[in-house]
């Protein structure tokens, strides 16, 4: 990756206002905040952008209100909270564009932060309209994104504004690329991936970046059973996408020309219903499976095998459950080999970055998500990096 402006590069910012895209797009219940990670997030760049003098217009989605303006899907509740988390007042515009925003920034006090209205609610957002982009630009002097989450789409606050001012990566955003570049960019070799959830079809394009990218991969969850049916092993009622046979072997065929070993579970807990009571037996795979039974989590000689192979390791990306961990007889091989990982990562002898939503479910299942080196909760845009595509919103900011 190449290297990207950070806040520092802008210099003395005293009179000037920034121009900040953050993810504010946070779980609500009746008009209030229920979780606040996302605005504690934002902190560090505010308060980066207020020492240097700077005013901050704070730019943020949320929901989907597809051009329209929805009152219940206004920010007004998330500039009150963002408030309390920030310290200090936090002013609200009902709208992110035109003369009165120009007029309620001009109006803060020095290191004054305002948000401004859902940028959703205008039309020109989501399609990168280059009027709404010049209109908006005009408010600020710099632009700065801390949304990384936001970063796959090509939208006026995302990626459009960074074409017309000086653009620089917040600090959760710099973390994040840092953090990424660590594990694909950039990586210290050997660089395993353990790649898991439900489906190969939801993963195709990340499967086949990441066997020209790492040394080993390890595949598990449900999209395992798609392989070795592709392996011609008997798999039972599992989960298995059958259209998608030959995509596998093609997989596995990329994995031996690029130098990428794949280990695939060795053993597995299968259960007679899709449920945390069903009845569960332990067999190595290749051993016949009952019509009506299904794999739902890998056994304990996969986790041996996947233990022995992680000292020798220094870096390890990790993208899905190993099995179904919502429910407990399933969990073990995820939470078991996610403990591994972290008591690595804690003595500092691997870096290990896992991203997407259900696995960040998973570790903090596992009790194990702050011994990562870097968990990304980021769901699109951690997968589409994985998958080697260029992200809008980050390609707009490098040098
Ligand atoms: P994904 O969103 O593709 O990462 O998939 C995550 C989902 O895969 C989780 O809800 C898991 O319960 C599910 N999963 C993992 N392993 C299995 C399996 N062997 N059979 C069925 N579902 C699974």
């Amino acid at each position: 990756m190449s290297e990207f402006k950070r806040i520092e590069d802008a210099g003395d910012l005293t009179g000037k206002t920034a121009l900040v895209r953050v993810d504010f797009n946070v779980p609500m219940d009746s008009g209030r905040v229920t979780d606040d990670t996302r605005l504690r997030s934002a902190v560090d760049t505010v308060q980066t952008l207020r020492t240097a003098g700077a005013k901050v217009a704070l730019l943020a989605h949320f929901g989907r209100p597809k051009g329209k303006r929805v009152p219940e899907m206004s920010l007004a509740p998330v500039a009150a909270a963002f408030g309390e988390v920030l310290g200090s007042n936090v002013h609200f515009i009902a709208d992110c564009v035109g003369e009165h925003v120009q007029r309620a920034i001009d109006s803060l006090e020095p290191a004054g932060v305002i948000l401004l209205e859902n940028t959703r609610f205008q039309p020109g957002e989501e399609q990168n309209d280059p009027t709404l982009a010049a209109e908006m630009a005009r408010l600020g002097d710099i632009y700065v994104n801390d949304a990384f989450s936001a970063a796959h789409r090509a939208h006026v606050s995302t990626e459009g504004l960074a074409r017309l001012l000086p653009a620089y990566a917040g600090k959760s955003m710099e973390r994040e690329l840092d953090a990424l570049n660590a594990a694909l960019g950039e990586p210290v070799r050997p660089v395993i991936a353990v790649v898991g959830g439900a489906k190969v079809s939801s993963k195709i394009d990340l499967l086949k970046n990441l066997v020209k990218q790492v040394d080993l991969l390890v595949i598990g969850g449900g999209m395992a059973n798609t392989f070795f049916a592709a392996r011609g092993k008997p798999i039972g009622k599992s989960l298995c996408e059958h259209d998608l046979l030959g995509t596998a072997r093609e997989i596995e065929i990329n994995a031996q020309a690029s130098g990428c070993e794949i280990l695939l579970p060795v053993d597995a807990t299968l259960a007679d219903a899709f449920s945390a009571d069903a009845n569960t037996r332990t067999i190595t795979l290749g051993e016949d499976i009952g019509e009506e039974e299904m794999i739902l989590d890998a056994g304990p000689a996969t986790v041996e095998a996947f233990e022995a192979v992680l000292p020798r390791a220094r870096t390890l990306i990790w993208n899905g459950p190993l099995g179904a961990f919502e429910m407990e007889p399933f969990a073990k091989a995820t939470v078991e080999s996610a403990k591994a990982v972290a008591h690595y990562a804690k003595r500092g002898e691997l870096t290990a970055v896992a991203g997407g939503g259900d696995t960040v479910a998973a570790l903090n299942v596992a009790g194990v998500a702050e011994d990562f080196t870097f968990v990304s909760t980021a769901g699109g845009a951690f997968l589409e990096w994985m998958e080697g595509k260029p992200l809008p919103g980050v390609e707009a900011l490098k040098v």
